[in-house]
């Protein structure tokens, strides 16, 4: 991405929208909901100035009442669940293919309405969205039970079967990824599904599902509903007739997905939710890498990253040549237009009410005494740019230590042990990631076997792959995306049992 950066390659073009209405059964349709006025629209916006890029059909309840109808018929009655693993594995290849194919639109699509760069979402979140789906095409024909050798005269064995109808609901960030890495499993394990992207980017979910349909998938498998969380969302979330739900986005948002459950058919969830994640830097640290790493590690995606290292805890001997270095680094640190200035290292925040939060945020960190090294504040004559923020004297029991707050802010602060490291490293109810940069191998696995976290990176950040489970513990969620594992979520064992004698097998 940097080559491509420095090369100067051509500015993505502005794509065009193509799809705006909601993908129920195969077919793109206005909203029907009863509850507003039919036809109704809401409006998706271009992060780098705040107008409007196209109204999208807003689903509310009878719209999903309809997508987990075309998804259930689906499932009940479809060839989907029924045909044979490989051959699901095949239409999914198709489905990869595709989404690499048009990897430069879609990029470009993610950039509008999200304002990311568009080099570094080819390479890493379209990239991962097209080998997540071929991971899961490979597994599609390894799914299978055991023998139970029983007591007595019996003979047990279990299958694995599709959960049924799976109800997906993502987050703005990295839509296209999040997109891939709960529809691919759902999609091996031969169920169906009802996916509902954040209101704030639901453009390339939409171009996604007309590569799926371009791809065989039949008709009701994927089902697509842009509109808002308390509506949509929740509708989905409290379906009687949605099997499971795989939700990414705030712990808050997390617990009404768990209580709509608990509330309609205790549909088994998973959540994977925010963090306040740790990146420890030792003093035997190669220092220039620990600096281009906790900038990485919070910037990347101005921030808006659920393992996102908000909390940096550098040794005390190395803390003043590390902040001077970082200094130093952020002066060549470009926020700019990522459709239009190639040399952008970071675009707009997602929306308004994202671009205000981070800033009042900042405001309140200032307020409680920690100081700005440098940036921190809004940028560009319009549009939602903020120099990323980087805070020293932070105390633990400060808000902007304590609260994930999803954008370009890191928090800086000094230990002295690993004792001491680890301990603070794990003050916090969120589990999600955390980092280590050290030369010791000892020092390294002792933090990695004690700090409380569902990813640990040593000496990088960010490294993922799609047979990496990623998920947290606490406060940040349970039942992780991709990996193996993933399928589980989709899949619900069966135990069945006949006498020996007589026995089907
Ligand atoms: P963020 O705070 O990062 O915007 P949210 O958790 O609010 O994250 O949103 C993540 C996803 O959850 C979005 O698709 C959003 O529309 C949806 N959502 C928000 N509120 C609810 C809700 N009450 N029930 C179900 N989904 C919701």
């Amino acid at each position: 991405v940097e080559a491509e950066k420095k090369s100067g390659a051509p500015p993505f073009e502005v794509p065009e929208v193509r799809f705006t209405k909601l993908f129920i059964n195969g077919c793109f349709v206005d909203a029907v909901s009863v509850s507003s006025p039919p036809g109704r629209t809401f409006q998706t916006r271009d992060p780098r100035s705040g107008d409007v890029i196209a109204s999208v059909a807003e689903g509310d309840r009878e719209d999903v009442d309809l997508a987990v109808k075309a998804a259930r018929d689906a499932f009940d009655h479809g060839e989907w669940p029924r045909m044979s693993g490989s051959e699901r594995g095949r239409i999914m290849t198709r489905f990869a293919e595709l989404v690499e194919r048009h990897a430069d639109e879609l990029a470009a699509l993610e950039s509008l309405d999200g304002g990311k760069l568009p080099a570094v979402t080819k390479a890493v979140d379209i990239g991962n969205a097209a080998g997540s789906l071929r991971y899961f095409a490979g597994a599609a024909d390894k799914i299978h039970g055991e023998t139970l050798k029983m007591r007595g005269q019996f003979q047990g064995c279990t299958l694995r079967e599709p959960l049924g109808v799976a109800g997906l609901i993502i987050p703005w960030n990295f839509p296209t990824t999040m997109f891939t890495i709960k529809v691919a499993p759902a999609l091996a394990a031969g169920c169906t599904v009802v996916v509902k992207p954040a209101e704030q980017t639901p453009l390339s979910a939409l171009f996604l599902a007309d590569l799926a349909k371009q791809a065989g998938i039949p008709d009701g498998v994927i089902n697509v509903v842009p509109g808002f969380g308390p509506t949509a969302g929740a509708a989905i979330a409290s379906h009687m007739d949605v099997d499971t739900v795989s939700f990414t986005g705030s712990t808050e948002v997390g617990r009404l997905i768990m209580e709509a459950s608990a509330r309609s058919n205790l549909k088994p969830v998973s959540l994977e939710l925010g963090g306040k994640s740790p990146l420890i830097i030792f003093d035997d640290a190669d220092l220039d890498m620990a600096v281009e790493l906790a900038i990485s590690a919070n910037f990347f995606n101005k921030g808006e990253a659920c393992v996102a290292a908000s909390r940096v805890y550098v040794q005390e001997s190395v803390y003043d040549r590390f902040e001077k270095k970082l200094a130093e680094r952020m002066r060549s640190w470009v926020v700019g237009d990522p459709l239009n200035d190639p040399r952008a290292d970071q675009g707009p925040q997602v929306d308004k009410a994202q671009y205000e939060r981070v800033l009042s945020y900042i405001e309140h960190g200032k307020r409680e005494g920690a100081t700005l090294l440098t940036g921190g504040r809004p940028c560009g004559q319009k549009g939602y740019y903020i120099q990323p923020a980087v805070f020293t004297n932070v105390k633990e029991d400060m808000v902007i230590a304590k609260e994930e707050i999803f954008g370009p802010v890191m928090c800086l602060m000094k230990f002295k042990t690993v004792e001491e490291a680890i301990a603070r490293a794990n003050a916090t109810r969120y589990g999600l990631g955390a980092g280590v940069v050290t030369r010791d191998m000892e020092v390294a696995s002792r933090v990695v076997r004690s700090v409380r976290a569902g990813l640990v990176w040593v000496n990088c950040y960010f490294a993922l792959s799609n047979d990496c489970p990623f998920g947290g513990r606490g406060m940040s969620g349970f039942g992780g995306d991709e990996g193996m594992q993933a399928l589980d979520k989709y899949l619900a064992v069966k135990c069945v049992v006949a006498p020996l004698r007589g026995s089907p097998w």
